[in-house]
This record gives C-alpha cells, structure tokens and sequence, in this order.
C-alpha cells in the first residue's frame, strides 16, 4: 500500500484547521486505498492553532505536527515538512483550503497511471483577489521567466504531490534563502499540470501583506537569476563607453577651436546620473552579497520547539 504525506504550513490558523481535517478526513475515507499521514506544521502561530493540532493529533494518530519556535516563513515550513515526512509520495496543501484536498485523488491517479514524477496545480483565475495584485503578480513571472534559466510558471500554487526522488532531491537543497516555486523547477523531473479556478479563503486572512509578497519577489529573482548583476556591468560598460567617446569630441572641438558653452547644468545632470547609477549598481551588487552572507553562516532553516512524529 502506498502512502502519501500531506504537509500543511499553517501560521495563525485556528480559524480553518478543523475545517481543513474535516475535508482532509472525507479525502482519506474515499481514498481507502492508501496510507496517510498529516504533518501539520505550526509556523510560530501565536493564536490557538497549536492545541488544535494537539487535539487532531489526540483524535487521530494519523495527524502528526511540529511547532516551531518561532515564525520562520512558509518555505520554511514546507522544508519541515518534507524533511521530517515518510511517505512513498509527499503533497504540499494551504491550511484554507485554497488547495482543494478533493483534487488529490486526481492527482495520485496521474502519477501512478501516467508515468510522472510529480503533479502540480495552476490557478487560472484569479477572481477574489486584489486586481493591483494580480497585476504585479504577472508582471513578475513575466519578467522572471526571461531573465532566470529556471521554469517558474505564471499562477503555480504549492499545492503539488511528487514521489520519494523529487521529495529527496528537493530536501538535498538546503539553501537558506528558499523560493519554493524555482526550487521545484530547478530539480526537474516530469511534471504534469492541472488547472483550477481560484478559490477564496475558507476563514481567517491571508498572512502576505503586498509589502511581504514584493519583498518575496526580490528574494525569488536573487535566487534564481544572476542576470541583474549581468545589467549592471554591461550598463557600467556601456557608460564608459560613451564617456570616453565624449571627452574625444571635447579634445576635437578644443582643437579646432570651438569655445565650449559654460554647460555646468548639463554637467551636473550627468554627475547626477551617473553617481545614482552607480550606487543603484553597488546595490544590486549588495543585494547578492546579503543573501551570501546568510548563505555562508549556514544556520539552520528552522528550529522545533516541540513534536509528534
Ligand atoms: N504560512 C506559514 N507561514 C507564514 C505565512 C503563511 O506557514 O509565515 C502558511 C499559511 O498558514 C497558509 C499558507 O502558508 O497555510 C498560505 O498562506 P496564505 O493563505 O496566508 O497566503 P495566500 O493564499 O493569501 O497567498
Ligand atoms: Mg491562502
């Protein structure tokens, strides 16, 4: 019998993990023939979501948790997750229910009939969601699909059941700086894609503030694409370039004779341009320093608190 792990990265949730059991359980009982288990990762929550999870544990030993110490992120969690499961397949699901756990049928159906090594979920809508969101949302895939080698694809949720070797490999990477959806393209293997419609939140609120989501976009495109640091020296290139051809036209009209204009304005824009353009350089070189720098010191991705495994 197979048996499949189900890994749920919940912050703040009280609101909906009962919710998301009862609708896990109605998935288990139809789906008989094969083995589960929840791990049900408490994110640092600083409401009730714990004891919940000790009271699903108590009523069921398939549901396992681990809580962390303190808020690490979402990728964190899912890193805990797939870590610590013991699955022949592992599938990662929101706690609100905004992966439907009913496609999950559907999607072990693909991987065991058709020869893939993982199924992932595509929303194709994105009705309920601010439209300024949406907007910035597919400007960013655009934009990282042509600078970044890695396949990122446009409205890819987490919500993907992959077999024992991608959930091995995915474990292998333990970088610090995690950006799931790169990470699952830059391993490879066979993905299949299903499409659904958007759905809403069962209850509670979203935890990605627009402030937290673009940061998150940074953090994807420092991870998965050197091309920024690629722009800034060709455009240092391209600066000197035209600098150099400027002084020999300034060395040529001097020796013809041309009186040059008292151009201090003009001079003082170009000072200006150029000395924000390289401190906008030495940033994005910054950029990639940081996320060195946390790379190097290794600490750890997550700390456990306590846990039922
Ligand atoms: N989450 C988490 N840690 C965080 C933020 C979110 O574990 O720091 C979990 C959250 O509990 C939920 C999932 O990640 O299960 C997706 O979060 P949310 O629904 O708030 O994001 P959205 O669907 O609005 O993008
Ligand atoms: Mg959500």
């Amino acid at each position: 019998m197979d048996k499949i792990s189900v890994v749920v990265p919940c912050y703040n949730e009280e609101k909906v993990i009962s919710l998301f059991y009862r609708e896990m359980k109605f998935v288990m009982d139809k789906m008989d023939y094969v083995e589960f288990e929840i791990i049900l990762i408490d994110d640092g929550s600083r409401d009730k979501t714990l004891q919940i999870m000790k009271r699903l544990q108590a009523k069921d030993e398939r549901v396992k948790y681990l809580s962390f110490s303190k808020n690490f992120g979402k990728e964190a969690a899912i890193f805990a997750g797939l870590e610590n499961c013991t699955g022949d397949f592992a599938v990662m699901m929101d706690a609100d229910l905004q992966d439907p756990p009913r496609l999950l049928e559907e999607m072990y159906h693909c991987l065991k009939s058709e020869g893939y090594d993982s199924v992932a979920t595509r929303r194709v809508t994105r009705d309920g969601e601010p439209k300024l969101r949406s907007f910035f949302a597919k400007r960013f895939y655009h934009l990282m699909n042509r600078i970044s080698k890695t396949d990122i694809v446009d409205g890819a949720r987490d919500y993907r059941l992959m077999n024992r070797q991608m959930v091995d490999a995915i474990i292998e990477m333990k970088e610090y700086n995690r950006f799931s959806k790169g990470i699952f393209g830059w391993v490879g293997f066979k993905t299949k894609w299903l499409e659904y419609d958007n759905v809403a939140r069962a209850a509670g609120e979203t935890k990605w503030s627009f402030r937290k989501l673009l940061f998150y976009s940074f953090d994807g495109i420092v991870a998965f694409s050197t091309m920024p640091l690629g722009i800034a020296s060709f455009s240092g290139l391209f600066l000197c370039v035209l600098s150099f051809i400027s002084i020999i036209i300034i060395m040529i009209r001097y020796l013809i004779g041309v009186k040059s204009a008292h151009g201090w304005s003009s001079m003082t824009c170009i000072i200006l341009f150029v000395s924000g353009f390289q401190l906008f350089c030495m940033g994005v070189l910054g950029q990639y320093l940081a996320k060195t720098y946390l790379e190097v010191k290794k600490r750890p991705i997550y700390i456990v608190k306590e846990k039922c495994l």
